[in-house]
């Protein structure tokens, strides 16, 4: 075992033993790898230790590592920024986008998922605070969105994904993620969702602890990104 798949078999036990710790059920979280900036080599190694679910947030860059590993039977997720020029191709290549927050985004991504494609997996990106900057939608007009977008043919809604301000503080993270749980026993009553994406490196122990079912993992499992660009 390389010191790499060692980390990512470290990882995994963690996951298991916060479920344990804060009485989740087993096997109820999983886990998103956030390989963007990181090659497909290294994807491949966490492949063949049997992970499935890869997270991306550039787009050219990941339709390289989709074509190059496209006999591989991986879960792609976008994560990233939802720019129109670009929907058409994450329509088509992904098989989860998880950064909606806008019906116009949604309606665009379902008109560009062809016919032939399953419908494309969604989580609706929610705000927890008012910063304009920050992409997502507030909290109160989720209802909304979540109704508008059952209505659209390629789209299977799985549920929701945050990403909270930014605190090192574990009472404020599970602060923040218990408004997502709120949030998401309040809309999922007749909903066929599943998925309360949340949690990174640096906070996902409070997002286990709120009732997290995916946690989206880069820095600690494949260490730092260069920067983008
Ligand atoms: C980069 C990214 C992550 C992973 O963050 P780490 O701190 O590296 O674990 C998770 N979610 C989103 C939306 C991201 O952009």
């Amino acid at each position: 075992m390389t010191e790499f798949t060692q980390r990512y078999q470290q990882l995994k036990a963690q996951i298991r033993q916060f479920e344990i710790q804060y009485h989740r059920q087993q096997n109820s979280v999983s886990l998103l790898a956030v390989s963007k900036s990181h090659s497909s080599e290294l994807i491949l190694a966490l492949y063949q230790e049997s992970q499935q679910d890869f997270a991306e947030s550039y787009l050219q860059e990941s339709l390289d590592k989709i074509s190059a590993l496209s006999d591989k039977d991986i879960t792609w997720h976008y994560i990233g920024a939802l720019q129109t020029n670009k929907i058409r191709d994450i329509a088509h290549h992904f098989d989860w986008v998880q950064t909606v927050s806008r019906l116009k985004e949604a309606q665009l991504l379902s008109e560009h998922r062809s016919i032939t494609q399953s419908p494309l997996n969604i989580c609706i990106q929610v705000k927890l605070d008012d910063n304009p900057k920050k992409t997502g939608i507030p909290l109160a007009q989720v209802p909304d969105l979540v109704n508008s977008i059952l209505d659209l043919p390629k789209l299977n809604l799985r549920g929701l994904m945050c990403l909270p301000p930014f605190t090192e503080e574990f009472d404020m993270q599970r602060k923040y993620f218990s408004l997502m749980r709120t949030l998401f026993e309040k809309i999922k009553p007749g909903l066929s969702i599943d998925t309360l994406s949340m949690g990174m490196t640096h906070d996902f122990e409070a997002a286990i602890a709120e009732g997290s079912t995916m946690v989206r993992i880069g820095t600690g499992l494949f260490g730092q990104r260069q920067k983008h660009g």
